[in-house]
């Protein structure tokens, strides 16, 4: 068999605050083939954003590991993180994903450029998420569901082996999402791997499975 486009071996997440320990994550183990999408639903901090985290190699496991496209990403080097980050993973997180002061054509060049990727049409990449009119705005201009699509369009910028999104039409209307959804089912259908956390049953029924995660747990798929 081929290896998962992600996986998360076991993976164990805690955070400590002082002398409360929060045990984020217990245990989670997922694998997503090439050209599959996997919704994660879950209630409010049942562990979505840190296993997104996680696979990302955004934040480090206590415990189990986490590979991408067969290569393992935890207790490596962070520049070993980042490096395998920027050529094979597209992360959209809740809030930051921007460079604020920059255009949002810039943003996507600075991705690609991260991917060392020379050859990218940016004016389609943009027609797909419906900002082609905003290329030259600065991203601090754009609205919530602008930056929300802007942002899709970076972490799909260097054709990723998977995306790992947190929410992607958590800020949008129900026709954005639609129009979001649609772009994530191409992508998905030519080959990217797309692990969505998301509370919305629109995105739920788009996905091939859901994973559902309880106190850091998965509970059912
Ligand atoms: P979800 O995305 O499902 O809402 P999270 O992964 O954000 O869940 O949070 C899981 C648990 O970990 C929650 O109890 C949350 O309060 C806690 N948590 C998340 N991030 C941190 C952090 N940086 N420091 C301390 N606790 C955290």
């Amino acid at each position: 068999m081929n290896a998962p486009a992600v996986e998360a071996r076991d993976v164990y997440r805690f955070y400590h605050a002082g002398d409360d320990e929060t045990l984020a994550l217990r245990g989670v183990s997922l694998a997503v083939a090439p050209g599959e999408m996997v919704a994660v639903m879950g209630p409010s901090g049942s562990g979505k954003s840190t296993l997104l985290l996680c696979l990302a190699g955004l934040e480090e496991p206590d415990g189990g590991f986490v590979a991408v496209g067969g290569v393992r990403m935890t207790r490596r080097p962070e520049w070993r993180r980042a490096a395998l980050r920027a050529r094979a993973i597209g992360v959209l997180l809740q809030a930051g994903n921007l460079v604020e002061h920059l255009s949002v054509a810039d943003n996507v060049r600075l991705q690609l450029h991260l991917a060392q990727r020379t050859t990218a049409d940016i004016g389609a990449m943009l027609d797909a998420v419906g900002l082609r009119d905003r290329a030259r705005s600065r991203a601090d201009q754009l609205s919530g569901g602008e930056a929300s699509r802007a942002a899709l369009a970076v972490a799909l910028a260097a054709e990723p082996v998977v995306l790992l999104a947190d929410e992607p039409t958590g800020d949008v209307d129900a026709a954005t999402e639609m129009m979001i959804l649609d772009l994530l089912r191409r992508r998905v259908a030519g080959g990217t791997a797309a692990v969505i956390a998301t509370h919305s049953e629109a995105v739920a029924r788009c996905a091939d499975r859901v994973v559902t995660l309880r106190d850091g747990r998965v509970t059912g798929d």
